[in-house]
């Protein structure tokens, strides 16, 4: 090695120095900690349990509805059982929407029923129903592109068919198709909206429902989703070429505002109790199934992860926060509400994601993290690593559905991708229920949700939050 200035060698020295210090890192006996964590939640059946507990005991959890203060109520009991420190919960408003019956029949040229749900903020149809022509749509684009004219009056219908992926990103158009495309069809002049569900089942006789993007119900319109078998029978019908004529008949709407509550539970760090890692699910479901994977499941794995870091014989040191946010269902409600209210305190949300994407294998990670804590990410994907996790360094972290909200005020976040193969087989559905429930890979879940958590509270330095940190990664929303 060639001899250098001393001066120079110095300045070298302070230049490693700085970035030394600003490098934040695991400690070793942190890390052995979260492999022990792992090995041990690959075995442990509490996350079973909890979301057999709470699919068995309360059911069904549409928000508003009288399931949603049971919920509550099961959260609170649960995570003290838990042996969480600090238990309570923050008020969400947001308005109540009901579901009362549904039902739909091809009037013309073939009369026959129609299998089909309501769609989240849909408005009521008139009494006897909303009987007028279908004009069909292959896509949102072409229904972009549709005159008013050839809409108005008419029932609009989007076809479009999600397909089985790993990562579920058809959802992201079948998503647009319902909460969009109902917006668009309505600003068009349109008397109705139905879709092919935005479901990857092809057999199934089942709709799925799920919310519209309508926050104005003087501008909504009612709207609702057939089962594939249905979308294909009308696609049939249609191919005759005559004029078709459904009847819609939807008593459903807005009565009114709700207040329900984020369920939260904490397990106090004993060095640092004001520096938090942000994890959870959303307690609230669709009515039809008993929201076993969405987000039963999130719900279960976040708590046992958390509880099994609690078990340990010394509190972690930072705070490990559980959220059973409310009402992600229509809107992100509880996830805004806590944005909002939190949002000052941005920058001691060390880290943070929630599960929201049902209960199979995690199979990849991604982090938005500040350069410097780039290394502990590494640290963190090796333990991960015998999971069958792979760290994707390319992509951003998006915090998950609710805590996207934090990460886009400036939380450091990952993604933890599950795979979603046959989430969207019973997503929204009757068919979400618990046998959907892979126990092995539910432990999994909670096994990786366990080591992250504890490394990210033991971790020496931060992972970047800071308010408007992670601007570029948008909302996820
Ligand atoms: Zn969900």
């Amino acid at each position: 090695m060639r001899r250098l200035p001393l001066t120079l060698l110095a300045a070298g020295l302070l230049l490693a120095g700085g970035i030394a210090s600003a490098a934040t890192t695991i400690p070793a006996s942190a890390v052995k900690t979260a492999e022990q964590l792992r090995d041990t939640a690959l075995h442990d059946g509490t996350a079973m349990a909890v979301v057999t507990s709470l699919t068995t005991e309360v059911g069904p959890r549409l928000a508003g509805s009288d399931a949603d203060l049971r919920a509550r109520q099961w959260a609170l009991a649960k995570f003290k059982a838990l042996g969480f420190d600090k238990v309570y919960s923050e008020p969400v408003t947001f308005p109540l929407w009901q579901r009362r019956s549904e039902s739909g029949a091809i009037v013309a040229p073939f009369p026959q029923p129609l299998v089909l749900t309501a769609l989240g903020y849909s408005p009521a149809t008139p009494k006897g129903g909303l009987t007028a022509q279908v004009v069909k749509f292959s896509s949102l684009d072409a229904l972009k592109a549709a005159d008013p004219a050839s809409v108005k009056g008419r029932i609009v219908y989007v076809d479009y068919r999600m397909h089985r992926q790993k990562d579920g990103h058809d959802y992201g158009m079948g998503s647009a198709v319902r909460t969009g495309g109902a917006v668009i069809a309505a600003a068009k002049g349109a008397a109705g909206y139905l879709l092919r569900s935005a479901g990857t089942d092809a057999h199934q006789r089942i709709a799925h429902t799920g919310v519209t993007g309508f926050r104005d119900p003087a501008k909504a319109i009612p709207a609702a989703a057939l089962s594939n078998p249905d979308a294909d029978q009308l696609d049939r019908v249609l191919a005759y070429g005559k004029p078709v004529t459904v009847r819609m008949d939807l008593d459903c709407g807005i009565v009114g505002e709700y207040t329900g509550a984020n369920v939260i539970g904490e397990i106090t760090g004993r060095k640092h109790p004001d520096q938090v890692v942000a994890i959870g699910g959303h307690l609230d479901s669709w009515d039809p199934g008993t929201g076993a994977i969405d987000d039963g499941a999130g719900i279960a794995i976040t708590m046992a992860a958390a509880k099994l870091i609690g078990d340990l014989p010394q509190r972690p040191d930072r705070t490990i926060r559980v959220i059973a946010f409310a009402n992600e269902e229509m809107g992100l409600w509880g996830s805004r509400a806590y944005a909002q209210k939190h949002a000052g305190e941005v920058g001691k949300f060390v880290l943070g994601t929630d599960s929201d994407f049902g209960a199979g294998r995690i199979w990849r990670m991604s982090a938005s993290v500040k350069p410097q804590a780039r290394d502990a990410i590494w640290q963190i994907a090796g333990v991960l690593a015998p999971l069958g996790v792979a760290y994707d360094a390319s992509r951003p972290g998006g915090g998950g559905s609710d805590l996207s909200q934090m990460h886009a005020r400036g939380m450091a976040a990952l993604g933890l991708t599950q795979d979603g193969t046959r989430y969207f087989d019973w997503h929204h559905t009757a068919n979400d229920t618990l046998d959907k429930i892979d126990p092995a890979e539910l432990a999994q879940n909670v096994a990786v949700y366990a080591a992250w958590v504890y490394m990210a509270a033991q971790a020496e330095g931060d992972f970047g939050s800071a308010p408007g940190a992670f601007a570029k990664d948008g909302t996820g929303e």
